[in-house]
């Protein structure tokens, strides 16, 4: 068997259960083949030469972990301006948020290629390489150009806007060009892959060989939807255990008169916080019956704090959840419990499980894993109903859940009244679906089918 290395700008032990679905599932697949997982240490080297940094070697069981330092330039360039300043905001539809003069891309290029040359050393001829997410696009063709073979898959974990969005980024042709290096590049979404091959048959003038199969400077490339999954076993234990039951208990305690709805996410621009709260205080007012009742804990768990955008968002779901607050609480009743801080991943099922309803409504999401962990913590004899932004790329999957613009704030209220009226008889209908879908299609099958495409791409190609 080859081994897999896997690449990704941060390196998780995947024995530490704090790391999560996705963690786990690709460390199962590189302790079966002895593989390596490499990626930035986390560390920054204060007044450290650009496009040079320490190589580490850990051993975790059969796992080596291999990290590299960054200076603080290559660090602030690569990470803070050019992948969370530009990428992020340009992958999720916000141009307005992208600040493209802060130059950053200069040192995203040279710690795609600081990373190739400290991999390369490590790598063996018949290793399969997979390289995730949107700070490491360039990497293979960096490999490629130091003369590495192997087979390399890239996974976008965030969506691709429509071409004529991604046109406007300046360097949207040399990183749509430089995917080519891969032999599969994998997306979120079938969306995301039609716009992948709209944007390379008419930017790259790639030829477009049927849905999947694209060529472009000689090279053929796969490009194919493998929508991200969680270990629903996992997650269904983690509900059972003794942080989530007692969470679960004193929620249902607490509110036991009122209803409970549940909002959990970083505090990003792109999950649609301001408008989720504009439209329950729209429920509040049009549905009155909800008054004294319907309670809204939304958990907003602090991501990039140093990021102006995120200082603004902060603060304005501070004054609109004061606002409705204000307006509609009562003595013994606020209707919204707004949280900036992180809940930990033990207790979210219980939070989950105590809600009557989940509203997860970004406006722009690569997949959206609440979604699919909410299902999961559900009692399936008594279910609470999912509320689901049409623009996450979960909604592809997720059909019989309840599906909503974000953007439409009445729209939005009287599909949130909706799922707190639905009878029992449909909530079990709906969950059940939900429920079978992400098991079938969780973290497991997602790490096998986008592995089995790999292995599979020489053999087409060739
Ligand atoms: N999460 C958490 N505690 C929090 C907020 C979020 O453990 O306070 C976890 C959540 O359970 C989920 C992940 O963070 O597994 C968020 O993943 P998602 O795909 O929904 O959004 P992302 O943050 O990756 O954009």
């Amino acid at each position: 068997m080859s081994r897999l290395v896997v690449v990704s700008n941060r390196v998780a032990d995947p024995r530490k259960t704090a790391a999560g679905g996705l963690a786990v599932a690709l460390g199962q697949a590189l302790e079966r083949s002895g593989g390596l997982w490499f990626g930035w240490s986390g560390h920054i080297t204060e007044g450290g030469t650009p496009g040079e940094g320490e190589l580490h070697l850990q051993q975790a069981g059969a796992v080596q972990l291999a990290t590299v330092d960054l200076s603080r330039e290559d660090h602030d360039s690569y990470y803070l301006n050019y992948s969370n300043g530009v990428l992020w905001p340009v992958l999720h539809n916000r141009l307005d948020l992208a600040d493209f003069d802060a130059g950053g891309f200069a040192g995203y290029q040279r710690v795609n290629r600081l990373f190739a040359q400290r991999l390369k050393a490590l790598l063996r001829p018949d290793d399969i390489v997979w390289v995730h997410d949107y700070h490491l696009m360039p990497l293979a063709a960096e490999l490629r150009a130091m003369g590495c073979e192997q087979r390399m898959g890239f996974f976008l974990h965030v969506p691709l806007p429509p071409p004529q969005l991604l046109a406007a980024l300046p360097e949207s042709d040399r990183l749509m060009r430089s995917l080519f290096a891969y032999d599969l590049v994998g997306f979120q979404s079938r969306n995301d892959v039609a716009h992948f091959s709209r944007y390379v048959g008419v930017e790259v003038g790639a030829d477009v060989l049927g849905e999947h199969e694209f060529r472009a400077h000689g090279k053929t490339l796969r490009a194919q939807a493998f929508p991200i999954g969680i270990d629903v076993e996992e997650f269904q234990a983690l509900t059972e255990g003794k942080e989530a039951r007692e969470m679960h208990e004193q929620l249902k305690r607490e509110y036991a008169r009122r209803r409970l709805l549940v909002g959990v996410e970083r505090l990003d621009y792109s999950k649609g916080l301001p408008q989720r709260l504009k439209a329950f205080r729209t429920l509040l007012q049009n549905y009155p019956e909800n008054k004294g009742s319907a309670t809204l804990i939304q958990i907003a768990s602090p991501s990039r704090e140093s990021v102006d955008a995120y200082a603004a968002l902060r603060s304005e779901l501070e004054s609109l959840s004061g606002a409705i607050n204000g307006e509609h609480g009562e003595l013994d009743w606020m209707p919204v419990r707004y949280i900036h801080r992180n809940v930990a991943r033990k207790r979210l099922p219980g939070l989950y499980r105590a809600a009557a309803v989940a509203l997860v409504t970004p406006l722009r999401d690569g997949m959206n894993l609440v979604a699919k962990e909410y299902v999961a913590a559900q009692d399936p004899a008594d279910p609470g109903v999912l509320v689901l932004s049409r623009f996450a790329g979960a909604a592809e999957q997720l059909h019989e859940a309840l599906l909503v613009n974000p953007h439409d704030t009445g729209r939005t209220a009287e599909t949130i009244q909706r799922a707190l009226q639905m009878p029992l008889a449909e909530r079990q209908q709906r969950h059940a679906a939900l429920l079978d879908r992400i098991r079938t299609q969780d973290v497991h099958w997602w790490r096998e089918a986008f592995l089995a495409a790999l292995r599979e791409t020489r053999k087409e190609s060739a």
